[in-house]
């Protein structure tokens, strides 16, 4: 049976110089950041069978633990630095360990961000990670930051983790090929830190947020925070490669209100539209424009002809 520390050891500790001035092993681990930048700090704690499902691969498993914070690094415009594992484990299965460390690190190591320390105990399965990232005072991309006649962008495409969802839910079929595709979708999001970047440099964009509860859900925090409306085109909304082979009512409530999906929503003014753009190229990352902030309060939604659509009566999604 492996001790604490000879676990910490083994998958944790590496034998590397790293960023920080201080890495695992002692009492704190030391970083200091770029003279004159600002931290920007989250945690996102994933546990058994609410966030993930037991049994789940440990390699996405590791992989999507880190990604969903970096994701709320992007959706702040930070550039990561380092992070923290707090890990509860029922055992030192060192398979598991094997396989999480690496889905862990192989994310970590794209982002050059620095697993600098953590804590490990006994106990059912539960992952919480602190991540640290930088960024220029006044850059951060704030949820209050919304104006009216902002347009509203999203990162990517939305949908398809939902779809894998509904599948583990038994609530539809999909083709083999396409279950892979989707399923790949909601193990292993890809946080769009470059976006965030370069939307945060200059600054490109005023508000963002991670999509991780649904686009509906999420976007609501930007317009409360921020005190304004919006009306979205449902038909705009990007959706994942296997949503989009789906019929349309489905295309329209997966792609507004499915989670998991950790693609951006963030405003920019109208006279931004060609940076972002440029943003989303320079960062190999698709960027659309689906609406438009308002004064009036909550949110709308119409079709490709700027016809007012009622999701709500076509079959809400209260389960993204
Ligand atoms: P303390 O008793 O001071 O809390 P620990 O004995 O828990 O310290 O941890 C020893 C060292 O190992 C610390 O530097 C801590 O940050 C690091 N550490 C513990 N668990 C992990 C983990 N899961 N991943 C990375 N570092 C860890
Ligand atoms: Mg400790």
């Amino acid at each position: 049976m492996l001790s604490e520390f000879d676990l910490i050891k083994q998958f944790f500790k590496r034998d590397r110089p790293g960023r920080a001035d201080l890495g695992i092993g002692d009492d704190c681990a030391l970083l200091t950041p770029t003279p004159g930048f600002q931290l920007a700090i989250s945690s996102d704690m994933l546990v058994e069978d609410r966030h993930f499902f037991a049994g789940a691969d440990p390699f996405m498993l590791g992989h999507k633990s880190l990604a969903v914070n970096l994701s709320d690094l992007a959706a702040m415009g930070a550039r990561p630095l380092g992070f923290t594992l707090a890990l509860a484990l029922p055992a030192a299965d060192p398979v598991w360990l094997d396989g999480f460390s690496r889905g862990l690190f192989a994310l970590a190591d794209a982002h050059d961000c620095e697993l600098i320390g953590g804590d490990t105990t006994k106990g059912p399965l539960n992952i919480c990670i602190t991540v640290f990232g930088e960024l220029m005072p006044g850059h951060a991309l704030r949820r209050d930051a919304a104006r009216v006649g902002d347009d509203v962008w999203v990162s990517g495409t939305l949908g398809d983790a939902r779809l894998a969802l509904a599948v583990a839910w038994d609530e539809l079929t999909l083709s083999a090929d396409d279950h892979a595709q989707a399923a790949q979708r909601m193990h292993m999001p890809a946080p769009r830190v470059a976006l965030g970047l370069a939307l945060a440099a200059r600054p490109v964009a005023r508000a963002a947020l991670d999509i991780s509860d649904g686009l509906v859900g999420d976007i609501g925090h930007i317009l409360a925070a921020s005190r304004v409306g919006a009306t979205l085109d449902v038909d705009a909304l990007p959706a994942g490669p296997v949503l989009a082979r789906q019929d349309r009512a489905l295309r329209r409530r997966f792609t507004a209100a499915g989670g998991d999906d950790y693609e951006l929503c963030f405003t920019a003014p109208v006279a931004n539209r060609e940076a972002v753009l440029e943003a989303g190229r320079a960062s190999g990352t698709a960027v659309t424009r689906v609406g438009r902030i308002e004064a009036e309060a909550g949110l709308r939604f119409v079709d490709a002809h700027g016809a007012s659509v009622d999701l709500k009566l076509s079959g809400w999604d209260h389960f993204g």
